[in-house]
């Protein structure tokens, strides 16, 4: 490889699309203008293309895994731009440039699970510093959370992000960060973001949006000015759960604040690995059509639950009878595909008999990926939360949570109607 390639490598450059001239291919070839018109392209294709480029090496159209944990130095202190996978690595940082282009972001830390994305985030935090966080937050994150609460001196106030005038009066002197969930996890209660980033920019606090639930396909929270996003990829953006992973974007014009997050990835050694970001870099690129296909299904689902007797109620954002609808649509550019619903009989074995019942929605923890699944909040993803936090949050032992997959949208609603029977 000549310097020209080396010399351009820089870990952690966004801009590192296109600066490089593969040997034998013109620099006014055409895609290698790729790099500068990726920010103002649509969704679609910047999920084809963000971190895509043609390989410098070879010309190889799919992006090389490179399987190393160490590079060679050309000489006392020079180097490719790559010293240390843990650091930095090229197949990692192809993604992360594809994430931070998707999300608007100044740049991105890809981690080895949504967890440690979670992780990274929290530890930019000075010990006894206090946060604000959505109380129907994912299970481990609320863990994580308390958890820094008795080993690093946090102080975490949980509350009902859509109330304004609550957040504003539990901030204190020493608030740094609101990490809200929106929609939230299991009952798809959605925070104004615009609002909550006028209630921070006010104060010292990050306002921290766990992306998860929509990906930035859906809802891209830096329009709104949230200041840090946060990803399981395990889920929507990788897709086909077959990887766990997790990522930190830092908003627009933040360079020293995706360094910071670049630095705690490599700090607590919990960067992901080159094979698993490959996996996430190629799950990525059908993420804008699957979004489309999976929140098509979502909707007939929805209605179709809404219309069971045997249903008490069903929280899906994008149904007319949900309370913040109109703040979704604004929002959002989408409805998702998460759904929760209440059965009228919250028996454990009246759940149980519509949970095995089912046979297209598989019983298990997780979502995002293209098959549909089904899990039970209290004994499941949030099992890990007291029984007063649960009842605290509104998550009943009735409550049924949907990741509706993309089969076809008559089969899932038949295979639910049939259970409910
Ligand atoms: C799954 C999930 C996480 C944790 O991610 P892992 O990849 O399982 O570690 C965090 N937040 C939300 C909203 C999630 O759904």
């Amino acid at each position: 490889m000549s310097d020209n390639h080396l010399d351009s490598n820089v870990p952690g450059n966004p801009a590192y699309h296109f600066t490089v001239v593969p040997p034998g291919t013109e620099p006014a070839a055409g895609w290698a203008r790729r790099g500068e018109l990726l920010a103002g392209a649509g969704t679609g294709t910047q999920c084809i293309h963000a971190g895509s480029q043609p390989d410098p090496a070879y010309g190889s159209v799919m992006p090389p895994v490179y399987l190393t944990s160490t590079f060679a130095f050309s000489d006392i202190g020079s180097n490719g731009g790559f010293d240390y996978t843990r650091s930095g690595n090229p197949t990692r940082e192809r993604l992360e440039t594809a994430i931070a282009t998707l999300e608007g972001g100044s740049g991105a830390t890809c981690t080895g699970s949504g967890m440690s994305a979670v992780l990274v985030a929290l530890n930019l935090l000075e010990h006894g510093s206090h946060v604000l966080c959505t109380v129907d937050c994912y299970g481990g994150t609320f863990r994580t959370l308390e958890h820094a609460r008795n080993v690093y001196g946090l102080e975490v106030t949980y509350l009902d992000l859509a109330d304004l005038d609550a957040v504003r009066a539990a901030l204190r002197p020493n608030t740094r960060m609101i990490w809200v969930e929106t929609p939230s996890n299991p009952l798809l209660r959605l925070s104004d973001l615009g609002a909550l980033a006028a209630i921070a920019r006010g104060t010292s606090a990050l306002l921290v949006v766990d992306n998860t639930f929509l990906s930035p396909v859906l809802q891209r929270p830096f329009d709104f000015g949230a200041d840090l996003v946060v990803h399981s990829t395990t889920k929507y953006l990788n897709g086909h759960s077959d990887v766990v992973g997790g990522a930190v974007v830092a908003g627009p014009g933040r360079e020293a604040l995706a360094q910071r997050i670049a630095a705690m990835n490599n700090l607590l050694g919990t960067s992901q690995s080159p094979h698993d970001c490959y996996l996430v870099l190629r799950g990525l690129k059908t993420l804008r059509v699957r979004m489309r296909a999976h929140e098509a299904n979502a909707l007939a689902v929805a209605r179709a639950l809404a219309d069971h007797p045997a249903v008490a109620s069903v929280n899906y954002p994008g149904l007319p009878t949900h309370p913040q609808h109109a703040l979704a649509k604004a929002q959002q550019k989408g409805f998702g595909a998460m759904l929760s619903f209440e059965l009228k009989d919250a028996s454990p074995a009246a759940v149980n008999r519509v949970l095995l019942a089912l046979r297209w929605f598989t019983l298990a923890e997780s979502l995002g990926g293209v098959e549909s699944l089904v899990a039970h909040p209290a004994t499941m993803t949030h099992a890990s939360m007291t029984p007063a936090a649960r009842a605290n949050a509104g998550i009943g032992d009735g409550l049924i949570r949907l990741s509706v997959g993309i089969e076809d949208p008559e089969d899932l609603v038949e295979d639910l109607r049939r259970a409910l029977d």
